[in-house]
């Protein structure tokens, strides 16, 4: 791809794959400690250790006035009453916001600012969440459908997963007799 002098690639929109763009992908066994109920990931992840969300992005480069983005996709599933989720993550140049756009499936965007100030905004297809600058953001999928969103944020800013991953967020968001409840974390 060439970022100095543009180009266009294909996107499914359904299942936000993408054959040209560059794919990540992370499995459960990838997410050691991020679960609280321990021990529905340790059998998960001995018996199949599933696939719980990929990304697909340009790969643009790191540099001041390139724009980095593409799709997330979290898979329906769930570790004891938890719902498949991403690590979440804040930028490195912590004042970098990032709208996404729900394509397909259904979840929560979750917000969280380092002062504790948290938000958990509805994705359903059309609905758009601006992830505003100074906050960790991670999508929850509740639904039975792959969860697709399309995002872009400026591509210096870079990913701290180290905060999160210490703690997690203070909200999960759990099933409960069916339905997505938001309730405190323990860890915090
Ligand atoms: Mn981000």
């Amino acid at each position: 791809m060439d970022f100095l002098k543009g180009f266009a690639i294909g996107f499914d929109l359904k299942t936000g794959l993408s054959k040209e763009a560059k794919s990540t992908k992370r499995l459960l066994s990838q997410m050691k400690g991020m679960y609280t109920d321990e021990a529905a990931f340790s059998i998960l992840t001995a018996a199949s250790d599933p696939l719980v969300y990929e990304f697909h992005e340009l790969g643009t480069p790191e540099d001041a006035g390139d724009v980095a983005a593409g799709t997330s996709i979290v898979y329906p599933g769930k570790v004891g009453s938890e719902y498949f989720m991403t690590k979440g993550h804040f930028h490195t140049i912590t004042d970098t916001a990032e709208p996404y756009l729900c394509l397909a499936g259904e979840g929560y965007m979750l917000t969280e600012n380092a002062a504790g100030d948290w938000a958990a905004h509805r994705l359903t297809p059309g609905a758009m969440v601006y992830v505003p600058k100074g906050y960790a953001h991670r999508s929850i999928n509740t639904g039975t459908e792959p969860l697709v969103t399309f995002f872009a944020f400026r591509a210096d800013a870079g990913h701290d997963y180290g905060t999160i991953e210490e703690k997690g967020f203070r909200k999960l968001i759990v099933d409960e007799r069916g339905s997505p409840a938001i309730v405190d974390n323990q860890k915090w």
